[in-house]
């Protein structure tokens, strides 16, 4: 039905989880994690939220997963269910972003980017009702450290595509920087740009690998494998960093620092701005306050929240990764690999 009618699902994994030291039977206030607190004939009654939730306001329905693996005690929270987002007993509170009041500027120019944005929700559900034939797991502990593995495994997969795909718009951004700075020709910023490349396709490399390596499983669809998406997400935690980073080195100052455009199109001021905020004679002042704006809103605007800080927590935290990739990487093989070379024998 999702497939033919083309509609958009929220993955709602992430629970508000309150003391991380404690489990969800422990907290202070049970409604921390998402849990049933009524059975009934026809279906379930559920409380609590999830948090962060990207897209949340403009996806037709909801797809609620455990935010971890529950134990037998916790198989209350051990829960997956769908809903259509817009369910009697879901509210959302939308989440402010950095930069936010740059929306309210006059003009383009200041925005960045104005043709897309991102917003995330806190997802509320207050005793939200869920027929049986919509509930997928309810109380099956046993089974919600696979789901939340795997989940997390095609998440961690496609930040190989997403986060590069920003990262070619970040890079060509950088080399039209360098082009209307006329520093495009200098050997120290070619090599940038060949860094910036590198990194990025290092990244989409990642995610290539770990589709090409999935398997299909019993049920006839395919599944990543989930030690190269592991790495793969592992990488996305560092390297947008380091890409930013040197796409503010090849930006210069300005980028920070530059007039807004209502002082670019101020009757008086306009022409001082246009004079000195100029670069190469043959490139429009406007040209280069476009792309360096745009730098400007990947790097610590709106879209950082996407670039940045969702590629260090999104699908999970770095540490996710490492257990996961400690659990995968089958360091017992590795040793016996190298005894067998060094001759050592047990
Ligand atoms: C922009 C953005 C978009 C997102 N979109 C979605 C979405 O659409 N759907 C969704 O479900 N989720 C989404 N997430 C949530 C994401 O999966 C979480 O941010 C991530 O799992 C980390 O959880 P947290 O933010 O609560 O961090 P925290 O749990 O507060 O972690 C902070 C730090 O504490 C460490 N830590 C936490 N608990 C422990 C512990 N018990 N022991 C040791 N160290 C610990 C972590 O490793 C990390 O270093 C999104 C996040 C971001 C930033």
């Amino acid at each position: 039905m999702i497939q033919e009618e083309d509609l958009t699902v929220d993955g709602a994994m992430t629970d508000p989880k309150g003391d991380r030291s404690l489990t969800p039977g422990k907290q202070a206030d049970p409604d921390l994690f998402t849990h049933v607190v009524e059975k009934r004939k026809d279906g379930i009654v559920v409380r609590s939220a999830k948090a962060h939730q990207t897209g949340a306001l403009n996806s037709h329905w909801i797809l609620v997963m455990p935010t971890m693996t529950m134990t037998k005690e916790d198989s209350d929270y051990a829960l997956s269910f769908v809903a259509p987002a817009d369910a009697e007993g879901i509210f959302y509170i939308y989440g402010r972003q950095s930069c936010d009041t740059r929306k309210l500027e006059r003009g383009e120019i200041d925005v960045g980017n104005k043709e897309f944005g991102g917003h995330e929700a806190l997802m509320v559900f207050d005793n939200l009702f869920v027929p049986w034939e919509n509930v997928f797991m309810c109380g099956e502990y046993e089974y919600s450290g696979a789901l939340v593995e795997r989940f997390a495994g095609y998440h961690r997969q496609s930040y190989g595509g997403c986060k590069v795909g920003v990262g070619d718009v970040l890079i060509g951004a950088a080399a039209l920087a360098a082009d209307y700075n006329g520093a495009a020709k200098a050997s120290h910023i070619k090599d940038k740009l060949i860094e910036m490349m590198h990194l990025n396709e290092t990244l989409y490399a990642c995610g290539i690998a770990c589709s090409a390596e999935g398997h299909q499983t019993a049920s006839g669809n395919y599944l990543i494998d989930l030690l190269l998406a592991n790495v793969c997400k592992q990488n996305v935690t560092r390297l947008p960093y380091e890409i930013a980073r040197l796409a503010e080195d090849i930006a210069g100052g300005l980028m920070v620092t530059m007039a807004s455009e209502q002082d670019l199109r101020h009757p008086e001021i306009g022409k001082i701005v246009e004079k000195y905020f100029k670069g190469i004679a043959s490139v429009p002042t406007e040209h280069r306050c476009r792309v360096l704006r745009l730098i400007e809103n990947v790097t610590l605007g709106t879209a950082a929240v996407g670039y940045r800080t969702e590629s260090m927590h999104g699908a999970g935290s770095p540490q996710a990764q490492r257990i996961m990739i400690s659990r995968q990487g089958n360091l017992e093989h590795k040793k016996k690999l190298a005894k067998e070379i060094a001759g050592i024998k047990d």
